[in-house]
C-alpha cells in the first residue's frame, strides 16, 4: 500500500501566472533562449499548468504510478510561514535570504559563480525551527515544496525507496522552481557501515545520483531545485554527502531576544496579563529552552487559568458533563506570570549542554559562518 509522503504545492492555480512572472526569468537562462523548460513550453496559457506525465522527457525511466501520485499530491496548500514568524535566528535567516531569496528575485545577478548552491543543510538541536525555515523558504519563494522524511523512505517504501527518490526529483525538476525538504537526512546519508542494509544503500546511492543530476546536464543548466536537508545528527553524515551540501547552517537554541520574541508572538492572541518586564523575565528564565519547548511551555501556561475552574469532582457528575457545561467561557481568567512559573515545573528544556557542545564543535569545523 502506498503511503504518500507529504508533498505540497503552495501556489494555487490562480497564482500560477503571478508565479511565472516572478520566477520565469529565473528558470530560463537568458543567454540560452532556446533552452526548453519542458515540452509543454510554447503552448500558451493554461496548458503550461499541468504538464502531462507522458510528455516530459524528464519522466523517462521513472515509475509512472509514483509520478502520478506525487503530481496529484502537489496541488494542496502549504500553510504560509513568513520571515517574521520565525523568532530569532538572524544569521540563519540572513544566509537563507542571500542564498535563495535574492537569487530568485535577480537571477541575472546571481548566475555563474554567484549561482545559488543546490544543497543547504540545516543542523541543530530538535525543535529549533529547521522545518519552519524550510516551509518559509518554499512559501516565500513560491516554489513547489516537497517534503519527505527519511524514515518513510525506508519503512513505508520497502524496496521502492530509490524509485520514490528518482520520481520525486523528476517531478521537482518539471515543477521548478522547487524545494525538496528532507527531514532526518542523517538516516539517509550515514557513513557506510557493514550493517547498512542493501535497501538503504540503494536509496542513498540514488539520492546522490539525483542530487548530482540537478542542473548538471546540457538540458538542465539553470535548473532551480534546492535540496534542503535537516538533521539533529550532522556528525553522522558521511563526507561524500556532506560535501554536496555546500551551505551548512547551524540552527541553534534561541537567544534571549529570540525567546522574548517567541513568547510575545505566542501570547499576542491570548487573553493574558503579562507586562513587558514579565515577558523579558520569562525570556531570561527560559534559557536552554528550544523554540518548540517554549511553544509547549506557553501551551501549558495557557491551561493554568482553566485548571482553576475545573475540578475533578465536578467532572465526575452527570457522566462527566455536568461541571463542564455549567462553566461560563467568560469566567476563564487571563494567563498570568504565576501560570508560567507553574508550567516551568512541567515543561523542562529538552536539549542538554553536552549535546549543544557537539553541535557547536561540528559548526566550528564544517558550518557556514557569517
Ligand atoms: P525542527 O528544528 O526540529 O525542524 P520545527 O521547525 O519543526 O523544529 O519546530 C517545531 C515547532 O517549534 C514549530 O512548529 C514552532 O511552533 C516552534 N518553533 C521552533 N523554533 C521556532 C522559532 N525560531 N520561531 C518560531 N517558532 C519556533
Amino acid at each position: 500500500r502506498f503511503n504518500p509522503p507529504l508533498i505540497r504545492r503552495n501556489t494555487g492555480a490562480d497564482e500560477f501566472e503571478e508565479m511565472k512572472a516572478e520566477v520565469g526569468v529565473y528558470i530560463s537562462d537568458t543567454k540560452k533562449p532556446q533552452k526548453k523548460e519542458s515540452r509543454n513550453e510554447g503552448k500558451e496559457g493554461k496548458a503550461d499548468k499541468e504538464p502531462e506525465v507522458e510528455m516530459d522527457e524528464r519522466y523517462k525511466n521513472v515509475d509512472k504510478k509514483m509520478i502520478e501520485m506525487i503530481e496529484n499530491e502537489i496541488r494542496g496548500n502549504v500553510k504560509e510561514v513568513k520571515w517574521e514568524d520565525i523568532a530569532g535566528l538572524e544569521h540563519a535567516k540572513r544566509t537563507v535570504m542571500e542564498m535563495v531569496v535574492w537569487p530568485m528575485a535577480r537571477p541575472d545577478i546571481f548566475s555563474g559563480l554567484r549561482g545559488p548552491p543546490k544543497g543547504l543543510l540545516l543542523f541543530g538541536p530538535p525543535g529549533t525551527g529547521k522545518t519552519l525555515i524550510g516551509r518559509c523558504i518554499a512559501t516565500q519563494s513560491k516554489a513547489t515544496f516537497f517534503s519527505i522524511s527519511c524514515s518513510s523512505l525506508t519503512s513505508k517504501w520497502v524496496g521502492e525507496g530509490e524509485k520514490m527518490v528518482r520520481a520525486m526529483f523528476a517531478v521537482a525538476r518539471v515543477h521548478q522552481p522547487s524545494v525538496i525538504f528532507i527531514d532526518e537526512i542523517d538516516s539517509l546519508l550515514t557513513q557506510r557501515s557493514e550493517s547498512e542494509n542493501e535497501a538503504s544503500r540503494r536509496i542513498k546511492t540514488e539520492f546522490l545520483v539525483q542530487f548530482d543530476g540537478v542542473g548538471s546536464g546540457e538540458d538542465s543548466k539553470g535548473e532551480r531545485v534546492l535540496i534542503i536537508g535537516a538533521t539533529n545528527r550532522p556528525y553522522e553524515i558521511d563526507e561524500a554527502a556532506r560535501r554536496r551540501f555546500r551551505k551548512r547552517l547551524y540552527v541553534p537554541l534561541p537567544e534571549l531576544s529570540g525567546r522574548i520574541a517567541l513568547i510575545s508572538n505566542l501570547m499576542a492572541k491570548e487573553n493574558h496579563q503579562l507586562d513587558k518586564e514579565q515577558i523579558e523575565e520569562l525570556g531570561k528564565l527560559t534559557e536552554g529552552y528550544s523554540g518548540s519547548d517554549i511553544d509547549g511551555l506557553c501551551r501549558e501556561a495557557a491551561l493554568g487559568p482553566v485548571r482553576n475552574l475545573f475540578s475533578m469532582s465536578d467532572m465526575l457528575t452527570e457522566n462527566g458533563r455536568g461541571g463542564l457545561e455549567s462553566i461560563n467561557a467568560d469566567s476563564v481568567e487571563p494567563i498570568r506570570f504565576e501560570h508560567f512559573l507553574a508550567a516551568m515545573k512541567q515543561i523542562r528544556p529538552s536539549v542538554n549542554q553536552k549535546d549543544l557542545k557537539v553541535y557547536e564543535d561540528w559548526d566550528e569545523i564544517f558550518g557556514s559562518k557569517s
